[in-house]
């Protein structure tokens, strides 16, 4: 039976991290509150001494970057991903 139909009606009544398998949402929350273990994030804690990105090494590695700039993820992203603030994705 295709479950689709009742996921998709799911998603639109309630917060949709909640139509999400646990380990998702736990990164959409980690991303939210800059605790994710990029860089930039693990040098804020002082636990990095670079904030370069591993990828590309061009820029900080940031949830902005890794998401929406980096060369690196461009094959990974889907079609059509979107240039908004990340405020607009994540929230
Ligand atoms: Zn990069």
């Amino acid at each position: 039976m295709n479950d689709f139909p009742r996921f998709y009606e799911a998603c639109k009544a309630r917060d949709y991290l909640q139509c999400l398998p646990r380990s998702d949402a736990v990164q959409i929350f980690r991303a939210r509150a800059k605790h994710t273990l990029l860089l930039a994030d693990r040098a804020r804690h002082g636990w990095s001494a670079t904030t370069a990105c591993r990828l590309c090494g061009e820029r900080e590695e940031t949830i902005k970057h890794v998401l929406s700039e980096c060369r690196e993820m461009v094959g990974d992203r889907p079609s059509g991903w979107p240039a908004k603030p990340m405020n607009e994705i994540l929230w």
